[in-house]
């Protein structure tokens, strides 16, 4: 079992009862000229401005693409940050950590991926595992050694064309094993440039915050006050206490609040759940297993377009 400690504690999105919350949308794994993209970095961000995005990071691989050498308008959040590379000395490939609000670059190809995780998190900044079902992770023995990763990107757009793009077994194993919920991130991680149609403006967070600034971005997805999507939106999600009628316990009932949805999965550590019924639905209630320590929702739109909530931890629940 890892000794990781929880770097966050993850707070519900829908339970911050606050009018001076915005939902912002971004992308926060993006290339360009800088590494092994196709257009030049002011090009990528005017891109995802003109599509009405409020936050992007252009992540190149092991280098820090600095925010001050771009334009964007007042309101757009650029996040500075890279997708960093130790060698992994577990076994498996190498691995693929993205950092964001890290100043100082570091030589992370010559760096054990621990000192990596070390040196962002000394800088302030925040690092996520990168696409561990298009990495080949195996999280048992490539993850589980290391601590201080604050989650992990379950939807890649770039991956999807390679027919890995969703990590969610990779993410409900960790969880499992070190037995608490980790939050999630959802990103294009674009290459081509957006006339190639292929892996922009498909895979996007959203994220509720109270300023638009790189940190309040950083910190709501690290508290799970965020969910990721490629075209639903989640607008309430509700856990309570009800007593089971079949039984003398009690157990946890959802009801989740969405855009169209066809179908919505209650995936829990135990057995999940699958709401469907005939046609298309905004509202779903589950009754969950009694004995399931954590829930994430998926809900899929008519398009089979798919949103991933972050889980949400059942033993803090009120009884
Ligand atoms: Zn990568
Ligand atoms: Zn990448």
């Amino acid at each position: 079992m890892s000794n990781d400690i929880p770097k966050q504690n993850l707070t519900s999105p829908f339970d911050l009862n606050d009018d001076g919350y915005v939902w912002l949308k971004g992308n926060l794994h993006s290339h360009t000229t800088n590494s092994d993209g196709k257009p030049e970095p002011q090009e990528r961000v005017d891109g995802y401005v003109n599509q009405g995005y409020d936050f992007l990071c252009v992540s190149d691989h092991y280098k820090i693409t600095r925010t001050d050498t771009l334009t964007a308008p007042d309101n757009f959040v650029l996040v500075q940050g890279a997708e960093l590379h130790p060698e992994n000395p577990f076994g498996g490939q190498t691995h693929h950590f993205l950092a964001y609000n890290i100043d100082e670059d570091m030589d992370s190809k010559n760096m054990p991926p621990q000192h990596v995780i070390n040196e962002v998190n000394r800088q302030g900044g925040s690092i996520w595992l990168a696409h561990p079902h298009w990495s080949s992770v195996n999280i048992l023995r490539d993850t589980l050694p290391l601590t201080g990763l604050a989650g992990v990107e379950v939807f890649n757009t770039t991956c999807m064309w390679h027919g890995r793009g969703e990590s969610s077994v990779h993410w409900d194993d960790w969880m499992n094993l070190i037995d608490r919920p980790l939050p999630t991130l959802g990103n294009d991680d674009s290459h081509a440039r957006e006339q190639d149609n292929r892996d922009t403006y498909q895979g996007w967070n959203m994220v509720r915050v109270k300023e638009r600034s790189a940190k309040a971005i950083i910190d709501a997805l690290e508290h799970g006050s965020a969910y990721a999507s490629t075209g639903p939106e989640i607008h309430d999600i509700q856990l309570k206490r009800v007593d089971d009628p079949g039984d003398d316990k009690q157990v946890v009932e959802a009801t989740v609040r969405c855009s169209e949805a066809r179908r919505i999965f209650a995936v829990c550590d135990t057995y999940g759940n699958q709401y469907v019924t005939d046609g298309t639905f905004e509202e779903a209630t589950f009754t969950l297993r009694p004995n399931a320590r954590w829930v994430r929702f998926e809900i899929i739109d008519p398009e089979g377009s798919k949103a991933w909530s972050n889980p949400f931890d059942l033993k803090k629940i009120g009884r």
